[in-house]
This record gives C-alpha cells, structure tokens and sequence, in this order.
C-alpha cells in the first residue's frame, strides 16, 4: 500500500501575524507594491520551509492568499463587478482589495461566514458578463514552490461546485450558464498546472458535505465528467471537509483520482458509507483523520487504529493521512506561548503540531512502527495528566451539575403573566426605549486601558476613570430621554474575553490567532477546565451605575452559548456540558444582580446561530441544548425580574422559533440591514414575546432623521402588537462616536415619543 502524509492547507498569517503587518502597511501606503510582492513572497517560502522541515511528504500551495480564496478565485476569472472596473488609478492589486474592502464611494462585496466556522470569505458576485482567465496564481505559487525550494507542491484551489455554490448574481435560469463559463476557466488551470509538472490538484468541495438534492447531485456528476473530459491527464483529489460526503454511493464515483473525507467530523456516516457501498478500487483515499478545527493532542496510537480499520473498510491501495480539513482554523504553534500552564501547553496542539501528528502516523502506518516509541506514551501521558487535572475535576461544578432538575429550566410564570407582573412594577412607557450595552470606546478609553494593561497607571486610577466614564454617560442618557439604561462597558475591550477571565476553566494565549476575516485576527479563549463562577463578575460597575440614576440600569452578560461558541473547548465532555457549566455560573452572576436591585438583565447571543450544525437534520440537537442553556442561565429570576437577549447579524428567517424558544421577556434584533425581510418573516411567524427591531444601522457615523427611523417604527408596528414593542439601536455602539451616537439616539427617543403620542392620540378617537 502506498502512504503518503500531507495537509489540506496550512494558515498563511505566519506565526507573529507578518501576513496581517504586511497587508495592513501596504494599504496605509508604507509599502509599495514591489515591496509588498517581495515580502509576501518571503513569507510564503518560509511556511513551505516549515513545512518541510517538519517533514510532510506532500506540500500544498494555494492555501496562501492576499486577501481570501474566494476571491482570489473571482479575481481571477474576471468576476468583477462593474463598480469596480471604473476605478481611476487603480492596479491590479489595489482593485482585488477594493472589492474585498471596498473604496471612495463604492461598496465592498459582501462579506459571510465560510460553512460552520468563524472564517469570512467574500462572496463573489456573477454578473452574467462573460468570463476570461486573467491570471494564474495556482501556477504562479506552484512554480515559486519549485523554482526556490525544489518542492514539487499539490495546488489547491475551491473546486467548481462549491465556488458556484457560494456565489451569487444568478438564478436558476443562468446558473447554467454561470457553470458553463466557468468550467473551462477551471479547465485551462487546472491544464496549465498539470503541464508545468504538477502531480495532483486538490480541488476542495466543503458544498458536497451539504444534503443536496437529486437534481444537485446530477450537476456535480456533470461537472465533473466534464472536467474530466477537459482534462484527462490531471490527476484530481476531490477534497471534502467539516462533515461526511453527501451522496456517497454517487459523488465516490466521480471520475476523479482521489477523494479526500473528513474522518473527524464526519467519520461515523463515512465509515458507514464505505462499509455499505465499498471505496472505488482505483481511488486514492485521502483519510481526514487530525482534526482541523480543534486545538487538542490527538492520542496518537487511536489515531493509527482509526486508520487502520478505514483502510480495512475501504481496501484502498494507496492512501493519504492529512488534517481533516485546513489547518487555516487553528493557530500555527504552541512554541510561542510561554505563559500557559504546563499540563495545558503540552495538551496543545496548533498547525505545526498537527502536521508532526500526522508524520508520526503516517511513519507508523508505513513502517508498522514508531519513529520514537517514547513518544507516542509521552502523548498518551500528556492526555491523561489533563484528564486527571483538578481543574477538570471540580466536585463543587458537578455537585451543582447533578443536581439540576427539569425545574431550572424554565420560569416560574408564562410569558404572558409575567409580562402583566413586570409592566406593574417596572412602570415603562409604552415602546420603552434602550440601547444594546455599550457605548463609544473613544480613544480616550482605549488609550486608558492600554495604560493600564502596561501598568503605567494603577488598578485604583483605571477603576476611577471608567467610573468617570460611566457617569457621563449616566448623565447623557438622562438627557436624551432613554427610558432603560446601560452602565455602557467600558470596562470591557472583548464580551467573551471579559467574562472569560473571571471564571474558572478559562486560559488565555499569546499569539494563538486565527483569521476572522481579511487581516483581522482573532485570539479565542481555551476552555479546557470546569467553568465556575467564583465571585461577582459584572456587579460592581452596574450598582455604580445604578446608584446614580432612578432610571432601571440594565445588567449586562454573554449567553453561554456565545462564550462556547467563541471559545476553543475542551473535547473530553461533549459541548452541551461546557455550555450548561457557563449557564450555571452566568445564572449564579444573575441571581446576584438581582438580589442588589437589578430589575432588568440581558444576556446576549450573538453567537447562538452560529452553532448550528451543517446538515439540517442536526439542527435539533443542538438547538435543543443551546436554547436549554441559556434557559437554565436565566429561568431562576423571579418573574419580576425581566430577562433581555440580543442578536445580530443572523438571518432570522428560519430562526424565529427557536429565538422564541428561549422564553426572554425581550429581544432586541439587529434589523436595519434586513429589515424588510424580518417584517415579511413576522409576518409569516407572529413572535409572541417582547421584541425591539433595531432601528437604525450602527455600522455608519450616518445619524438618521427622525422620519426616516418613524417609517421603520410604523412598518414594524404592523408584526408586532404595542404592548410588546421595543425600541433600539441595531447593536453595542462602541465603534462609533460620541456626538454621532448622541444625535441618533436622541432622534431615536423623538421618534418614540411622536410614535406614543400618533398611537395614543388614535386610541381616543
Ligand atoms: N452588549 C454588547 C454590546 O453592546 C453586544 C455586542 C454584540 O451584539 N456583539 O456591545
Ligand atoms: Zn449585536
């Protein structure tokens, strides 16, 4: 049997972010393009050095990108929408980044998470234009690889069904067509790669792992018969990842060399799969069994036996043992982190970990040995030392556990009567007016808390200033005429960090950064303990608050699916009970918010959609353990006590019965973007508890006139009785300015008072 080790893709940022240092000096002018080309270059070689020098078998290339891999793919074959192509004085280089950040007076292409996980790609945009090769990277990056370092690399690229898949601008009649331009375009890389010497070409179609349709399944099948006709001496891996192939019996036919699966995420219905239906015998089998999305050691001699029994299922004559998708979603090395404990940072295993995983494997798996004995029960040892850490063993966590009951979860009273309780001793106005939590985090403050962070100013003179802040900010919200206010976080730079660092299980890295989007990294918190609240996390700056104001302050939390969901978590216990620890120790902060006065208490999840699970059929799992957890975090109150949550930025569409599920007294949506299209949606699906759709967009300094947020209110007014409606702002206000945020805010409250006085006034008549 012929084994080989490699990886799907490896990150690109480099392992002290250069590639974000880079891109960022070059948009603010301080690196011209030669420059910028010479040190991109730099960093590409070094991570293929890396690569090597860990001792990978088969190098990839085209996992390195300028900006994002799907449009790299876009700009290459021309899909460029018109608003760019009248760009004055604009290079190549600098038209690519004006589609992905958009430039004066033209708007960026849409942006939105890649499948289920926190990456954002750009979402290409077909116009119906004809479509041309204009360049091609894949070959440039290949003959880089072969030119400087003698590695003849596997290019990687977004396959067609998935590219397609992910774009827009056209429908079911031009779909066709879109398809029929772009194959050829496929065609002629994929020729011009293969005659500059290029082995195989990995073509990734993460869309395979979505249920499709029969009529689905029929177009990948000619897609792919066509591209095998185009190109019948390419050698194709056909790369699935993040769930098990669709179709199986169908799409493992596909005449293509290999197919690549996912035996982390979607290793059961896979397994099944070649068990049922066999692997085709002349196929190479790429076996996606280190897992690329989580952070974690593997247990090296289960991953051998994980092997093992797929190649007995399977007969597959040659295989590859790689990561189960990109090792893009995790950090590049723990190497760099020297402030972890160390049962955790030998417990880590980023990027370059992985790919020493996978080598270690893979010699196994050729060999029938180990390349170091002592290293694999060092490894074993290394899980087991985490197991057994007491912070994995908390007893008090899991007396508190054991004895949740069914009643936890629920509120004493319905809806209905609670609402009739809290109207009566909260005494709001009709549409009561509030914002989401924080307000602007001017530079001032920003430049405080760098202070702080560095020690240049005490804890003392730190907590002074916020205090100052929040006062003002008391005082302002007096003066616009806000009928709930927020204490404005200031004291927080992150609402997941912020909470992450005052309970127990938490740890927090150095340069563990993973790309969100574009050049912005993100540095999830690791929890890879019990979660426990030890004492009074939010209370402080929300009494102080409230001390100076009659007005209710409301207390401010992240919902426990939020902080799971943004947060890189243990993998010994499944995620609902890490996501009920949260609850339970955010419960606890609740209940002592409300024994010091707190009538109103929001707890955000932002986050709450993004859990959901590729396949729509696992959708009820999970939603029934997320909606669980924020249920067991807030139902204890007493019914008095009103329980507000927020979302953003999700499509609602289909959502709406879940939010409702969650049983909060209120709910404020962000809308603006999408506004007509919740309404149509409530329209469809009446929402039955309080709910605030966002009223102006908190993205632009653009302060809204009061008609303009009247016409909103009077559209929304038309789902939603008045009795339960709320007015807000689409989300936190902390990017945004103060004077700005004054202005809104105040032509805000106007416009709910005209919009009392217009209802009442219709009232008596
Ligand atoms: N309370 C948070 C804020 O106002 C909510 C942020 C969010 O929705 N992402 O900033
Ligand atoms: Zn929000």
């Amino acid at each position: 049997m012929e084994v080989i080790s490699t990886v799907v893709g490896y990150p690109y940022i480099g392992e002290q972010r250069q590639w974000k240092k880079i891109v960022e000096s070059f948009w603010k002018g301080d690196l011209s393009e030669v420059q910028f080309h010479q040190q991109m270059k730099e960093l590409r070689l070094h991570n293929l050095k890396r690569q090597q020098e860990l001792g990978i078998d088969y190098i990839t290339v085209g996992d390195f990108t300028l900006y994002d891999r799907m449009l790299d793919l876009a700009f290459m074959f021309g899909i460029i929408p018109e608003r760019y192509q009248s760009l004055n004085n604009e290079t190549a280089l600098t038209r690519y980044y004006a589609m992905a950040r958009g430039a004066k007076n033209v708007v960026a292409c849409e942006m939105t998470k890649w499948f289920n996980t926190n990456y954002h790609y750009i979402v290409p945009e077909f116009d119906g234009k004809q479509l041309k090769l204009k360049e091609n990277i894949l070959l440039e990056y290949f003959l880089e690889a072969k030119n400087e370092l003698n590695i003849i690399a596997k290019p990687t690229l977004i396959g067609p069904y998935t590219f397609m898949d992910l774009s827009k601008g056209y429908d079911d009649q031009t779909k066709a067509i879109f398809i029929l331009q772009l194959l050829p375009l496929y065609a002629e890389v994929i020729q011009q790669l293969v005659d500059a010497g290029a082995e195989w070409i990995q073509l990734e179609e993460p869309s395979l792992t979505k249920s499709l349709p029969d009529d689905e399944v029929r177009l990948v099948e000619q897609i792919y018969s066509k591209l095998a006709e185009s190109v019948p001496s390419a050698k194709i891996m056909l790369q699935t990842y993040f769930e098990a192939l669709t179709s199986y019996e169908r799409l493992s036919n596909l005449p293509v060399a290999g197919i690549g699966l996912d035996f982390v995420h979607g290793k059961k219905e896979n397994k099944e799969a070649i068990r049922k239906h066999g692997f085709p015998n002349n196929k190479v089998l790429a076996i996606g069994c280190i897992n690329g999305r989580d952070i974690w050691s593997s247990n090296l001699a289960e991953v051998v036996s994980e092997i093992e029994s797929v190649v007995y299922l399977s007969k597959a004559q040659s295989v590859w043992i790689e990561s189960s998708c990109s090792l893009q979603h995790v950090p590049i090395t723990t190497r760099n982190e020297q402030k972890l404990e160390p049962v955790l940072l030998n417990a880590l295993s980023f990027a370059d970990e992985k790919i020493s995983e996978i080598v270690h494997v893979t010699h196994y798996i050729k060999h029938g040995k180990w390349i170091k004995e002592k290293a694999v029960s060092e490894s074993m040892e290394i899980i087991e030392a985490l197991a057994t850490h007491p912070i994995r063993n908390n007893k008090r966590v899991q007396e508190i556990m054991q004895s949740i009951t069914a009643n936890d979860f629920s509120r004493a009273l319905p809806y209905d009567q609670r609402r009739l309780i809290q109207q009566q001793v909260l005494g709001l106005p009709l549409f009561p007016t509030t914002t989401i939590g924080s307000f602007p985090q001017s530079s001032e403050v920003k430049k405080t808390r760098a202070a702080w962070r560095k020690k240049q100013i005490s804890d003392t003179e730190y907590e002074a200033f916020i205090e100052k802040e929040t006062a003002r900010w008391i005082k302002l919200q007096e003066e616009i005429g806000l009928d709930i206010f927020v204490h404005g976080e200031f004291e927080r730079t992150d609402m997941v960090e912020f909470f992450g660092e005052k309970l127990t299980g938490f740890a927090f890295t150095q340069n563990a950064w993973v790309v969100s989007y574009g050049s912005r990294c993100v540095k999830p918190p690791i929890i890879y303990g019990d979660v426990e609240w030890t004492s009074p996390m939010t209370l402080k700056e929300v009494l102080f608050a409230q001390k100076l104001t009659d007005a209710h302050v409301k207390g401010m939390l992240t919902g426990p699916v939020t902080i799971l969901n943004w947060s890189f978590v243990r993998n010994d216990v499944p995620r609902e009970v890490v996501a009920n620890q949260i609850a339970i120790a955010l419960r606890q902060e609740i209940l002592e918010l409300e024994r010091s006065g707190i009538a109103i208490i929001q707890v955000d999840e932002p986050a709450l959609r993004e859990g959901l699970p590729l396949r729509k059929e696992n959708w009820s799992d999970y939603l029934t353990w997320a909606v669980n957890a924020f249920k067991l975090a807030t139902s204890s109150v007493k019914n008095e006590t009103q329980i507000h949550t927020h979302m953003c930025y999700v499509e609602f569409n289909d959502f709406i019965e879940p939010i409702e599920s969650l049983d909060a007294d209120v709910i404020s949506l962000e809308t603006s973007r999408s506004h007509g299209e919740l309404i149509y949606s409530l329209q469809q699906h009446p929402y039955e508890l309080g709910i605030g759709l966002g009223v102006y967009d908190i993205h632009s300094p653009r302060v809204p006139d009061v008609s303009e947020m009247m016409e909103i209110l009077n559209a929304s007014l038309q789902v939603i009785p008045k009795e339960r409606f709320w007015i807000n702002p689409d989300c936190g206000l902390k990017t945004r300015q103060e004077p700005e945020t004054v202005a809104a805010l105040t032509n805000m409250v106007k416009a709910a008072k005209l919009l009392r006085h217009e209802v009442l006034s219709n009232n008596v008549n």
